[in-house]
């Protein structure tokens, strides 16, 4: 058994002060005070009060929309290169997160989602860490390929399709069931059935990528949607007149939403707007992170396109295409952007996330979670990443 002791840790919702967390394997056991607990003889101590004296424990960082880095894609990468980006992800204390795709030819898609199942699976199988400290893919969040042409981004268009249910259990049994997440434009022909039967199959149904009026979108909502991608990216803008899309994104309660705080995809005081709408327990930090996060100027594979960076900026034809944002500094950003605590930054980029897709060991500090774990600087700052038990 592992006994972690720190000055302050985030569950995240709340703050304890002098914590003691016991781990067992890769799972926590309990979580005290040390006012109230003694460290048992036969436990490993690890103490960080004095050379993290200001440190902060809190979960590690979930992201359910990130398509690679450190140079690579997830639709491309082989199991061999996997590794290489889970690492890096650590680095930025993420700990688990959805492989994102990008709407490719149906075929490539396919190949490209059974390769990422395999990963998953070898992650569900094996619940021990084996000794390296890797992010965890989680389950798959599947962009497109039913999104607006409108809307499109730098998704290609004569990759874009229509929702019929044939295409989705094909993309459905080439992932072998591990689609954990789905962006869609609700106001497609064939949308709401294809929403309705991903939420049947606990999919947690993501509306966007959208140039939906209001009535759509809540259309959407009524048949089983209960988030939305990148509010304010790829959306039918707000209007005060036509609030379309953003009009139910930003005012229904019943669902959560993320954003992508880079300061260039949404401006700050946007960032704010949404944080105030959504709420503590609503807004989720998102990546959409291409190849080319950690990496230096230069072009960059996303799925089937090619991305130019600059100056923190991926573009194609002169369109935003992803990001090189990283978890930890989303998390910075909104704090400064919109003043909230760094502890209530912590938990949309933590619980929210985990909560949304339905996974309930991840994203919190608790009995029984699994032992995912960041260590941050009062700034936020990531000092170390423990991935099931290992890495301090
Ligand atoms: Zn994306």
């Amino acid at each position: 058994m592992i006994v972690l002791r720190a000055n302050r840790l985030y569950t995240p919702q709340e703050e304890i002060h002098d914590p003691l967390v016991f781990i067992d394997d890769s799972v926590i056991t309990e979580v005290s005070s040390r006012v109230r607990r003694e460290i048992p003889k036969n436990a490993t101590e690890i103490d960080l009060t004095h050379d993290f004296a200001a440190a902060i424990l809190a979960p590690g960082f979930v992201d359910v929309h990130m398509h690679g880095g450190a140079g690579l894609d997830v639709m491309r990468a082989s199991a061999a290169d996997l590794p290489n980006l889970n690492k890096f992800l650590t680095t930025h204390g993420v700990t688990g997160y959805f492989p994102t795709t990008v709407a490719a030819p149906l075929d490539q898609t396919c190949a490209a989602l059974g390769r990422l199942a395999n990963a998953i699976e070898a992650v569900q199988a094996s619940h021990a860490s084996n000794g390296a400290v890797q992010a965890l893919p989680l389950g798959i969040h599947l962009e497109g390929p039913f999104l607006s042409h409108k809307r499109r981004g730098v998704h290609p268009p004569e990759n874009l399709l229509e929702p019929t249910l044939e295409i989705f259990e094909r993309l459905w049994q080439a992932a072998r069931g591990q689609v954990r997440m789905m962006t869609i434009a609700p106001e497609l022909p064939g949308a709401i059935e294809v929403i309705a039967e991903a939420a049947r199959r606990k999919v947690c149904v993501s509306i966007g990528h959208s140039d939906a009026v209001v009535e759509a979108a809540r259309a959407g909502v009524r048949a089983g949607a209960r988030h939305a991608t990148h509010t304010f990216n790829a959306m039918r803008p707000l209007d005060h007149r036509d609030p379309g899309i953003l009009g139910e994104v930003l005012t229904d309660g019943q669902i959560t939403a993320d954003i992508i705080a880079d300061g260039i995809h949404v401006a700050p005081e946007i960032v704010k707007l949404f944080l105030n709408a959504k709420g503590k327990d609503g807004s989720v930090l998102i990546t959409d992170a291409t190849a080319a996060a950690g990496m230096p100027d230069g072009t960059y594979q996303l799925g089937p396109i090619l991305v130019e960076v600059k100056d923190g900026r991926c573009t194609l034809d002169g369109k935003l295409a992803g990001s090189v944002l990283t978890m930890d500094r989303a998390v910075r950003n909104i704090a400064r952007f919109a003043g909230w605590s760094l502890q209530d930054a912590v938990r949309a980029a933590t619980l929210n996330p985990a909560r949304v897709v339905g996974l309930k060991k991840c994203g919190v500090i608790t009995e029984g979670a699994e032992a995912n774990l960041v260590l941050m600087s009062s700034a936020g700052e990531v000092l170390k990443t423990m991935v099931r038990g290992q890495g301090f």
